[in-house]
């Protein structure tokens, strides 16, 4: 018996957590956080407290009630009802990308639940926590095991400084960059590389999985993205996760298409399903919009865009050097791209310069970038000097630097999604009062006055997104022609209701058998 439950993500965007299940044995696909769900409750200055481990998230349900979360943090008063949740199976989890909706929970799951992903997926995440802030959820791969305080309501993390390494395992042999990126944490300390005690590294097949399973490479916002299919005797089911084919390129689409042909069930996202009026813009697009801008700009260029969409960053890249700049990036960033290299070995940073902020010590990771990349540094003082040579990939949270820099105009090219909250629309707000008061020009995006109130509008131009439109979703859809379809990661699971036969809406945590 196959059976599938959605336990999150069915009618939000992100957040997915999709158990699949063969006969008592199963895998989650994706095990992502639900911003949609943690924003109802949480703000910048109100968040899950660490001391209780799981218990916050527990109580206003942003985690579903299951047995299966690191037992060192679960709180004492949490002992009796994590006893009366479900245990599920489970085996592995299957990681589509990158991005916190897809594994920004994955740390607080059993640490004996491997995490099966791409090679570069897997190095993003292990990049994401060197360079984070150690916090509950961003325990991944390793982690530092919490102790219980007292009567055990207050968890502690182990002060040894000693951590576990969760078992990884990729759809083919790992390459041999990914074992050493793995195995040590940058410190900034006088020995700049401390030893993890290293977990499995190994090929999916290694495992004994309930399914046997085939990863394809789609293309997504994030570099590393794959969608899955699952096989067993009886049935099979196969998984988008995030992608679009607005790119360069579309990876390995087709042949996932072809794979998947009359698979049992078909697992969907739909982010752009809700989007009414919605505009197409490809990356070539794009490319030409921003070429455009800085072949007209002549002071200090800065590029905006997600922090880790490296296609886009490629692009810049590409543009830099047909202007005639040179393309600035952060050391974060950088550290970013030594990671995806030790995943792919495809060297991206030739050319690039890392922004030597101004601070009193050196961030754990620079000695990386400087023994590893080999990467130049430019200061301040240098791009105040010939502000036009440089593209600084900068956002919103890097303007304070711009008074270190001091620019004299220039351009601000918003490369990223439009805002979708208040508070992002207040962010849009203070940027614009940034590049006023430095006399540069936005592109991309505006603020002007809508009905008395100052409100961000946003160029399609500017910026390709990471999911299928519609049309796109239709043709795929129709070139599978599964059993059923079941549309997750979207607010409008109507639209597939409206179009398609066989679909399946269900809600989160509801189970639905298929053989
Ligand atoms: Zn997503």
């Amino acid at each position: 018996m196959v059976s599938i439950t959605v336990y999150d993500g069915a009618e939000t965007i992100g957040g997915n957590k999709i158990f699949v299940e063969n006969n008592g044995r199963g895998v989650f696909l994706d095990f992502g956080m639900n911003f949609a769900m943690s924003n109802t409750y949480f703000d910048e200055f109100l968040k899950e407290r660490d001391t209780r481990g799981i218990h916050d998230l527990l109580c206003l349900k942003i985690i579903p009630e299951l047995n299966i979360y690191r037992k060192d943090l679960i709180p004492s008063d949490l002992d009796t009802a994590i006893s009366s949740f479900p245990k599920l199976n489970v085996e592995a989890v299957l990681l589509t990308h990158a991005h916190l909706d897809h594994c920004g929970n994955i740390a607080l799951l059993d640490e004996n639940i491997p995490l099966v992903a791409s090679p570069t997926s897997i190095a993003i995440i292990k990049a994401m926590r060197d360079i984070s802030p150690s916090k509950m959820s961003t325990d991944l791969p390793y982690m530092s095991m919490r102790n219980r305080l007292g009567d055990g309501m207050l968890l502690k993390a182990e002060s040894s400084g000693e951590y576990i390494s969760r078992d990884l395992a990729c759809p083919g042999e790992p390459p041999e960059g990914l074992h050493t990126f793995i195995a040590e944490k940058p410190s900034a300390s006088a020995k700049p590389r401390k030893k993890l005690a290293s977990g499995k590294l190994c090929c999916q097949d290694e495992l004994t999985l309930p399914f046997d399973i085939e990863a394809y490479n789609v293309n997504h916002s994030i570099y590393g993205a794959v969608a899955y299919i699952l096989k067993s005797d009886s049935a099979s089911i196969a998984y988008t996760g995030d992608f679009r084919t607005n790119g360069h390129e579309n990876g390995d689409l087709d042949s996932f298409i072809k794979s998947a042909k009359s698979a049992h069930a078909l697992i969907i996202e739909g982010t752009r399903a809700g989007r009414d009026g919605d505009h197409e813009t490809t990356e070539n697009d794009v490319y030409a919009n921003c070429l455009s801008a800085v072949e007209n700009s002549r002071g200090l260029v800065i590029a905006d865009f997600s922090a880790r969409n490296f296609e886009r960053l490629e692009m810049f890249l590409t543009i830099a050097k047909k202007t005639g700049r040179q393309l600035v990036i952060t050391s974060k960033d950088a550290y970013m791209l030594y990671a995806i290299e030790c995943a792919d070995t495809v060297c991206r940073s030739h050319d690039v310069l890392v922004y030597q902020e101004l601070r009193e010590s050196k961030n754990a990771w620079d000695g990386v970038i400087k023994d590893r990349l080999q990467l130049p540094y430019v200061t301040h003082t240098q791009i105040s000097a010939d502000p036009g040579s440089y593209i600084l990939c900068f956002s919103f949270f890097d303007m304070k630097h711009m008074l270190d820099i001091k620019p004299d105009g220039g351009a601000y090219i918003y490369s990223s999604s439009e805002a979708f909250s208040e508070e992002q629309e207040i962010d849009f707000r203070k940027l614009k009062h940034w590049l006023d008061r430095l006399g540069i020009r936005p592109y991309g995006f505006d603020v002007i006055e809508v009905n008395g109130e100052m409100k961000p509008i946003f160029d399609p131009g500017y910026h390709a997104s990471g999911h299928a439109s519609r049309e796109s979703l239709e043709k795929v859809v129709d070139a599978i022609d599964p059993d059923i379809l079941i549309p997750v990661h979207t607010t409008n699971g109507n639209w597939f209701k409206e179009r398609f036969e066989h679909v399946k809406l269900v809600k989160n945590g509801e189970r639905y058998g298929l053989s």
